[in-house]
């Protein structure tokens, strides 16, 4: 890779040897190239999951690598690899990169065919990893806490296109991130068609009230969040804080003492205020401070791959 490609595509990033794992092979960037027939470019069609390397261990590997497949069953898209084949070439790709701590995008496009939108004209699904990093939120957010919107654009029903499935069509979510972007903030949260609180652009949401904590059901039409379920299965009962998934509308979050968004790249994140009113005390509160405390020394003590 010469320098002038190093830093074409990684401009912040001192140049490092950066290889994408492309259908089985390691390459240099340059030399990963999709078709422009790929379904995945010309429809939306494919999966994907951002994954987080952290000293070498990835975060609950294989519960993301249990979302793509079950994502790829849903838009009856048959992976060319095994779990195992996945986890190991994910792995071999941090190890080419020399990245211990990165994010990890993992995808999978319906692959070459036609033009038109019969899946079943693309023969083989194009599966490729990129390792890099991710600074999603400044630093500094992660002690004030977040300002986000309420997307006037709802997110897409279930009975539409279910947001459990991560698909390579996100402009559902595009779309709302534009309305935070250009009321100049980072995101934007989300309602369904039927008014409640579904989730983020990117990012689960949380409330706490009382001591206890509240986030939507997946029936709401939510991703289901791999560090949304790491704090319900596992930080909230370390900390004896009580989690309860209910049906929410914004006058539970405007009520609410604390909110907070979880995410692989935003890892726990607090909000000081949607729109113009201010939540809780209007800085990251203090459950959530120790949420993310003990997402913190887990991490350290090195990250859980289960
Ligand atoms: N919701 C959406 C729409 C997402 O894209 C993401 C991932 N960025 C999340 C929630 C958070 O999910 P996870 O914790 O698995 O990263």
């Amino acid at each position: 890779m010469t320098s002038a490609t190093a830093s074409a595509h990684a401009p912040h990033a001192p140049a490092r040897p950066r290889k994408i794992w492309m259908d089985g092979s390691l390459v240099d960037p340059a030399d990963a190239r999709v078709s422009v027939y790929d379904h995945g470019l010309l429809y939306g069609d494919g999966c994907f999951e951002g994954l987080r390397g952290y000293k070498g261990r990835i975060f609950k590997m294989d519960s993301h690598l249990r979302r793509m497949e079950e994502s790829a069953e849903r838009i009856r898209l048959k992976l060319p690899y095994s779990r195992a084949d996945l986890a190991r070439a994910m792995k071999d790709t941090m190890a080419a990169c020399a990245m211990d701590d990165c994010y990890i995008r993992l995808v999978a496009t319906r692959g070459a065919g036609t033009l038109g939108l019969n899946p079943f004209t693309c023969p083989r699904p194009c599966v490729f990893i990129v390792v890099d990093t991710i600074q999603l939120y400044p630093h500094e957010l992660y002690r004030s806490g977040m300002k986000v919107i309420v997307a006037k654009r709802p997110r897409i029903p279930m009975q539409c296109l279910d947001p459990a499935i991560k698909s390579l069509n996100y402009l559902n979510n595009i779309l709302a991130k534009i309305e935070a972007i250009d009321a100049k903030v980072l995101e934007a949260i989300m309602l369904n068609v039927d008014g409640e609180v579904s989730e983020c652009t990117g990012d689960n949401i949380f409330a706490i009230k009382g001591g206890r904590i509240h986030t939507p059901p997946t029936s709401a039409g939510i991703l289901h969040g791999i560090t949304r379920q790491f704090v319900i299965d596992a930080l909230a009962p370390a900390l004896g804080i009580p989690v309860e998934e209910r049906r929410m509308v914004l006058d539970d979050l405007y009520g609410a003492d604390e909110v907070f968004l979880t995410g692989t790249a935003a890892e726990i994140i607090g909000v000081s205020a949607i729109g113009e009113r201010a939540i809780g005390a209007g800085r990251m509160g203090p459950l959530t401070e120790r949420l993310e405390a003990e997402f913190r020394r887990r991490i350290l003590a090195g990250a859980p791959e289960d």
